[in-house]
C-alpha cells in the first residue's frame, strides 16, 4: 500500500498499476471507521485495484467551525487501510486537488432542493468539485458511496451521468454501531451524555414503519421529530418522508413507489445525518 500525500507521488504509484481499466475508487474525508471500510471491501471485492482518498475537502463545508474541527487522524487510517487490500491511499494537500479556486457551478438536476441542499448551501456544488476532480485524478472504474448519505449518492449518480462519466456508482448499506447509531467520523465530537442519547434517533426513526398505517407522512415525520427532541441533548433540523427517486417529501403514502426517511439532528454543536428505507 503506497500513502501518497502529492499529485506527483499519486502519478508515480498510480503508473505502476497494473490494470488501470479495473479501479475501485472510495473517496473519504478521513477520521475512518468501519462504515469507511465496508466501502473499501466492497471495492476490493469487485476491482483488480483499490484507491482510497483521504482529503478533507474544505469546499464542502459551510460551516468554519466544522471544517476545523473535524478530525483529522492520517495515520490511524492508514494503519486499518493496512488490513485491506487498499493498492493507493491519496491523502493530497488542498494545492494539489485546488491549485486555484474551483468556480464550477454544477447542474445537480434540482436534487439538491430538498433535505440537506437549502440548509446547507453550497454543501452539494463542492461535492461535486471534489468528486470530479478526484475521477479525473482516479479514474476509477467503480466509486463507491455509502447510503449514510442518502443525498450524495443521488446527486452524485446525477452528475455523473450528466457529464458521461465512463464510471459506476456503487451504493453501499449504512454501517451502525451495535445500538443503533450510524457510524460516522463525527460521532467521535460528542460528549458522553450526547453519544449516550444519540442512538434515539435510528431508534425513533424505526416506529416510522407502525405509524404508517394510522398517520399520513407529514404527521408521521412531525410525530417522530417531537419524540427526538423529547430527549434534551437532541434537537431536530428536520425529519422528512420523501420519494427516494426525486428526494421530493411527499404528502401522501402512494405518492412515490420508493420511500426513504431522512434526518438531520444538532447534538449542538455536532450535526448528525441519518436515514432509512420504509
Ligand atoms: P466521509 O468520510 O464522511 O465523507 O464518508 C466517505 C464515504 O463513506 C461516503 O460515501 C459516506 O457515505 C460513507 N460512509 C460514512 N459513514 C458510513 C456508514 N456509517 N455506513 C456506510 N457508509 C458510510
Amino acid at each position: 500500500m503506497i500513502v501518497a500525500k502529492t499529485l506527483a507521488e499519486f502519478a508515480q504509484a498510480y503508473s505502476n498499476l497494473e490494470n488501470k481499466a479495473d479501479i475501485g475508487f472510495v473517496p473519504t474525508m478521513g477520521a475512518l471507521h468501519e462504515g469507511h471500510i465496508s466501502l473499501v471491501k466492497e471495492s476490493a471485492k469487485r476491482c483488480s485495484h483499490t484507491v482510497v482518498s483521504i482529503f478533507v475537502n474544505p469546499t464542502q463545508f459551510n460551516n468554519k467551525q466544522d471544517l476545523e474541527t473535524y478530525p483529522r487522524t492520517l495515520e490511524a487510517d492508514c494503519k486499518l487501510l493496512e488490513e485491506c487490500a487498499v493498492d493507493i491511499v491519496f491523502a493530497p494537500r488542498v494545492i494539489d486537488i485546488y491549485p486555484q479556486e474551483d468556480t464550477r457551478v454544477f447542474d445537480l438536476g434540482g436534487l439538491d432542493n430538498y433535505g440537506e441542499g437549502p440548509r446547507r448551501p453550497g454543501h452539494f456544488n463542492g461535492v461535486a468539485q471534489v468528486v470530479t476532480r478526484l475521477f479525473d485524478i482516479v479514474k476509477p472504474a467503480y466509486a463507491f458511496f455509502g447510503e449514510k448519505d442518502f443525498q450524495q449518492v443521488a446527486i452524485i449518480k446525477y452528475f455523473v451521468k450528466d457529464l458521461n462519466y465512463p464510471l459506476t456508482i456503487v451504493p453501499c448499506s449504512i454501517i451502525r454501531e451495535s445500538d443503533g447509531l450510524a457510524k460516522s467520523s463525527r460521532n467521535t465530537l460528542l460528549t458522553p451524555a450526547q453519544r449516550a442519547a444519540a442512538p434515539h434517533i435510528y431508534k425513533t426513526l424505526c416506529k416510522a414503519v407502525e405509524l404508517k398505517g394510522k398517520y399520513s407522512p407529514k404527521e408521521v415525520a412531525a410525530i417522530l421529530a417531537k419524540e427526538i427532541d423529547e430527549n434534551p441533548e437532541l434537537e431536530t433540523e428536520y425529519i422528512e418522508i420523501i420519494d427516494a427517486d426525486t428526494l421530493r417529501p411527499i404528502e401522501n403514502w402512494n405518492d412515490a413507489e420508493n420511500l426513504r426517511l431522512w434526518c438531520a439532528v444538532y447534538a449542538r454543536p455536532v450535526r448528525l445525518i441519518d436515514n432509512i428505507g420504509l
